[in-house]
């Protein structure tokens, strides 16, 4: 464990050139206090974040220093955006920080979100606010507990400036850690700008640094763009077991490495709505729950054709297709391991297929009821012990073929139901469940961070914690209205 002050750090990305970015310093923040730092995470990256002390911390969280050794950069990329090409974006509320080397070897950004203005910022004020933080901190450890691959947080912190959003509200800064923060929209800024060698260079830089395996490839470029194919349709296959939804899947918010990235209007489905869309500022639902899938592949084909300088189309042609049998597979796979099937059988989509269809039309929440599955077994179910949300007639129906199909895995039906425990969440971070942390944070209970953060490193566990948050929510606690401003 290193302390902050200690840690190995580069500037690796900054090495790249001036074109990809521009030295940016924080604009500080007044008043500022540390809300949190995740230490289970600090663990795991290699860092004593405590032993600068709290003021020192304070000091970087907030942009009134920086450590000797960082460069802090604001970096430059464009993208899609709903569907339309927009050049002018970049970091315009973030700033890279620095890079720095772990004890294993591995490289990590530190990357501070609600630094201030940057020449990317277009008129906007580059501040986060604590609700968007709040909802940030909590999701990334949330999808990281549930192994969707994500950014992930280190620290958050408040401060008394105030920033004009609908309302009035307070500052907050946010840092976030992921091994690179190189997006689809950085390739297409240098294509669309005609910054061909610039393309190479950054794909050489991505192999080298995260992609070591493809170094040799006899065709690395191609091998490369097969790889973020792969790991998008992994990442995209995850979200749509779990039920996330994104809300803004615009080309500058997909990274390169397959992690979620940029959260927003994002949201769990309670009630299983496959049309849901949880942004309220998406009027045509082209990122509805649906439809990530399909825009997934809409993302790649714009980033191949941002490529095909150094690709050749029918390779990226290739790897566009096996995004879509990849992504089919993966989700397959998730599926029948959360409901605990076992061996394969034809009939096996069909039967997943028929639940889902049923939890719409019957309105019932999508994760409770896969935990209710795998916390009861044939023996409740014949007495209808059931939760009375499920006790209807046609779920009963599909519960007695579910039976029969389990039958033929598990001799024993406690060990269909651990299997099950274990990927189906106990807890899942909902929309409801983070307003309320965000009321809390906003009234200084900063603890209950604590207590959300352990919940949600292993959310398959009972833990001790208020009953509600492993419910779906009430009527009345459905509906908070989330939409881009943040
Ligand atoms: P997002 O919708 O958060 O992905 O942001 C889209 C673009 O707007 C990016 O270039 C962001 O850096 C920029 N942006 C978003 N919010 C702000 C803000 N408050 N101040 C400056 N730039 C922002
Ligand atoms: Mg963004």
């Amino acid at each position: 464990m290193k302390s902050l002050d200690q840690l190995d750090y580069c500037h690796t990305y900054a090495d790249l050139g001036p074109s990809l970015s521009s030295r940016v310093n924080p604009t500080p923040l007044s008043g500022s206090y540390l809300i949190h730092t995740n230490q289970r995470l600090a663990k795991q990256l290699g860092i004593d974040i405590e032993s600068v002390g709290d003021e020192i911390l304070i000091q970087l969280l907030s942009g009134q220093g920086i450590l000797e050794s960082w460069s802090p950069i604001a970096m430059k990329y464009t993208g899609h955006q709903f569907g339309q090409y927009n050049p002018d974006l970049g970091d315009g509320r973030g700033l890279l920080l620095t890079e720095f080397i772990n004890d294993n070897g591995e490289k990590w950004d530190f990357h501070l979100k609600g630094s201030g203005q940057t020449p990317y910022s277009r008129g906007a004020d580059g501040r986060a606010v604590i609700r968007s933080s709040v909802r940030e901190y909590l999701i990334s450890a949330a999808m990281d507990g549930l192994s969707i691959p994500t950014t992930q947080a280190l620290a958050i912190s408040g401060a008394s400036t105030p920033v004009r959003r609908e309302e009035i509200e307070s500052a907050a800064t946010l840092l976030r850690i992921a091994p690179s923060h190189v997006r689809f929209g950085h390739f297409e800024y240098l294509f669309y700008s005609g910054q061909h060698s610039e393309i190479k260079a950054l794909a050489d830089y991505i192999i080298l640094w995260h992609m070591p395996e493809l170094k040799d490839s006899e065709d690395k470029y191609a091998a490369f763009f097969q790889q973020v194919t792969k790991r998008t349709a992994s990442m995209i296959a995850h979200w749509q077991a779990y039920g996330f939804c994104h809300g803004v899947m615009n080309t500058d918010n997909m990274s390169i490495l397959g992690l979620t990235f940029d959260y927003g209007p994002f949201a769990f489905l309670d009630t299983y709505l496959s049309k849901h869309i949880c942004n309220h500022s998406d009027y045509s639902g082209r990122y509805a729950f649906h439809q990530q899938p399909g825009i997934g592949q809409w993302n790649l084909s714009a980033l191949g054709y941002a490529l095909s300088s150094l690709i050749d189309s029918k390779q990226i042609e290739a790897s566009l297709q096996e995004y879509s049998t990849h992504i089919q597979a993966e989700y397959r796979r998730l599926m029948r391991a959360r409901f605990g099937l076992d061996s394969e059988h034809d009939s096996d989509p069909e039967l997943i297929n028929s639940c889902l269809e049923l939890m719409e039309k019957l309105g019932l929440d999508f994760n409770f009821t896969l935990r209710v599955l795998s916390e009861t077994g044939p023996d409740n179910w014949a007495d209808i012990g059931l939760d009375s949300t499920l006790n209807k007639p046609e779920f009963i129906a599909w519960l007695r073929e579910y039976q029969q199909r389990i039958a033929l895995d598990y001799g024993n039906d406690q060990q269909r139901q651990h299997a099950m425990q274990g990927v189906n969440p106990k807890y899942i971070l909902r929309t409801h469940l983070a307003q309320e942390a965000i009321e809390q944070v906003e009234n200084g209970e900063f603890d209950i961070l604590e207590t959300w953060l352990t919940v949600l490193a292993n959310p398959f566990i009972e833990h001790v914690c208020p009953t509600h948050w492993s419910l779906p929510p009430s009527n009345d606690q459905k509906g908070i209205c989330l939409s881009c401003s943040s």
